[in-house]
């Protein structure tokens, strides 16, 4: 297979300035299946520089916004009529089953979509003042914020890029994007199809390269006004001290443990599959994976058991055969991780249910793992994020626990409730502090509904109205009518 090896800068697909490379690799087989190019800061001050030139030409916000909304909508077409094709990158890349992996790109698509259609729905506000006997006309103004620079993870790549560009560009501010360096292929090629694209030179950079070179050079522009970020703690953690030095606004989607509560009253039949899959989709490899599970005690033992279960008939394997339901996780890395994590829950007390091992010879596949801690000691991996197949289950009494169990944590991204009655699901879903919360559901998300975290899951929202917000800057204008 011929992958695209070029970064994309002004408009030109462009080697490292150093002609390094980096290997990208298979999970699945654990083979070198291409050769990225190691960009470094000599590169991000490249496109940097595009993009400021792009910002400062008005190239892009100069056009109508109906043609700025065209040329968005004709993009995602052409995305869509290539959507096997990205699809499979990402398969060969990350390992995420095909089904997934189309669910990914089909979300970029839709969030090229949504925020076309912004571009010719921002206004500003009016209102009339008096000021020192003067009548004033006052009106404000969204601007956009500057160059954007964006920095993204391994567990979704091509959506994660797509969904930073598109509130950026929708908002007129150019961008240059550093795609996590396991999973680089779907976004080199995204800046292959740009090529083709109605949008002008230097309005999206694309800069592969390794996030302590590449990463930090971007973060740590002078030039970059806005920093978005989807990945870990730790990272987001630095890029604050980064952005502190000329004050760029910053949009943080970090890491989670998110809880699920099953009550006693819930539907079981639905639930098991979805509290199974909470955790398991992509291999546990979700911000928002729910991975410590609370069920109601009466229910704790019957429960777990029937995850257990459901976990052991999953089809682990390539993601590119279509039987495959659980593909393997990102890196021999990602998985020593997660396979450390699981020995610490053995020798921490808690009870194996199913998993626990290494899957297969080749590739870096993880059994779907079940841990009972019905003491709901206070163990490592009920506690820290561990981003692979592992779920903690534990038992709760009731209603009134809810608040102290959820919140325990330092991060509030997802969390789940699963029970037939409703004044449950709404004073449930009131106690806890998590950006997003699902009840009788798992991970649904759409871009017009916002999508962030509480605590240190994260700073700011993206998606809907608050996604946009976040690239824009409030101008207010005052004229004396008189
Ligand atoms: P990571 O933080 O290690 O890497 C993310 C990105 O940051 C990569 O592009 C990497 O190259 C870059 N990076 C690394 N060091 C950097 C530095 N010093 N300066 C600038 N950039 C740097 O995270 P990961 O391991 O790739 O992804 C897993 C984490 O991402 C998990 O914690 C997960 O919860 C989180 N995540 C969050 C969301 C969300 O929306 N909240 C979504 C997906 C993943």
């Amino acid at each position: 297979m011929n992958f695209a090896s070029k970064m994309l800068i002004g408009g030109e697909l462009v080697a490292s300035e150093s002609g390094a490379l980096l290997d990208a690799e298979n999970p699945a087989t654990g083979e070198v299946v291409g050769k990225v190019p190691a960009g470094s800061a000599q590169d991000i001050e490249r496109a940097v520089a595009a993009a400021k030139a792009c910002f400062e030409s008005g190239a892009w916000t100069k056009r109508a916004a109906h043609e700025r909304a065209a040329a968005m909508w004709k993009l995602s077409n052409a995305l869509e009529a290539n959507i096997d094709s990205f699809a499979e990158l990402d398969v060969i890349d990350n390992g995420m089953p095909m089904l997934f992996a189309r669910g990914s790109i089909n979300s970029a698509i839709n969030g090229l979509r949504y925020y076309a259609g912004m571009c010719t729905k921002l206004y500003g506000k009016s209102t009339n003042i008096v000021a020192a006997g003067r009548e004033f006309l006052t009106y404000t103004q969204p601007e956009p914020v500057g160059v954007v620079g964006a920095i993204t993870p391994w567990n979704a790549p091509l959506a994660t890029l797509v969904n930073k560009i598109a509130p950026a560009i929708a908002a007129g501010c150019p961008i240059v994007v550093k795609p996590a360096e396991q999973t680089s292929l779907s976004s080199l090629k995204f800046g292959e199809l740009l090529t083709s694209s109605d949008l002008p030179p230097g309005l999206i950079n694309i800069v592969t390269g390794l996030g302590a070179d590449a990463g930090a050079a971007l973060a740590q522009h002078p030039d970059v006004d806005k920093l978005t970020f989807t990945g870990s703690t730790v990272v987001g953690r630095s890029l604050v001290h980064a952005a502190a030095e000329n004050f760029k606004r910053l949009t943080l989607e970090l890491g989670g443990k998110s809880p699920v509560f099953v009550f006693d009253d819930a539907d079981l039949e639905r639930t098991i599959p979805q509290v199974a899959m909470a955790i398991f989709a992509n291999s546990g490899q979700v911000c928002f994976a729910g991975s410590r599970l609370y069920v109601q005690r009466k229910l704790f033992p019957q429960l777990i058991e029937r995850v257990a279960a459901f976990a052991k008939t999953m089809r682990l394997g390539d993601g590119l055969d279509p039987q495959t339901q659980l593909g393997p996780v990102v890196s021999r890395k990602q998985m020593d991780r997660v396979l450390g994590y699981i020995e610490r829950g053995i020798a921490e007390g808690a009870e194996l249910l199913c998993g626990g091992k290494q899957h297969g010879e080749r590739g870096y596949f993880v059994e779907p793992t079940v841990f009972a801690n019905p003491e709901g000691s206070d163990i490592t991996i009920a506690r820290e994020e561990i981003f692979g197949p592992v779920l903690t289950a534990m038992p709760f009494e009731d209603l009134d626990e809810v608040a102290q169990l959820a919140n325990a944590s330092p991060y509030g991204l997802g969390s789940g409730v699963f029970t037939t009655n409703v004044t449950t699901a709404h004073a449930a879903a009131r106690k806890i502090r998590s950006g997003n919360v699902w009840v009788n559901c798992y991970g649904i998300l759409d871009k017009a509904v916002p999508f962030g975290g509480f605590k240190q899951s994260g700073w700011g929202r993206e998606h809907g109205f608050e996604g946009i917000e976040a690239f824009l800057e409030t101008k207010s204008v005052f004229t004396p009518l008189s």
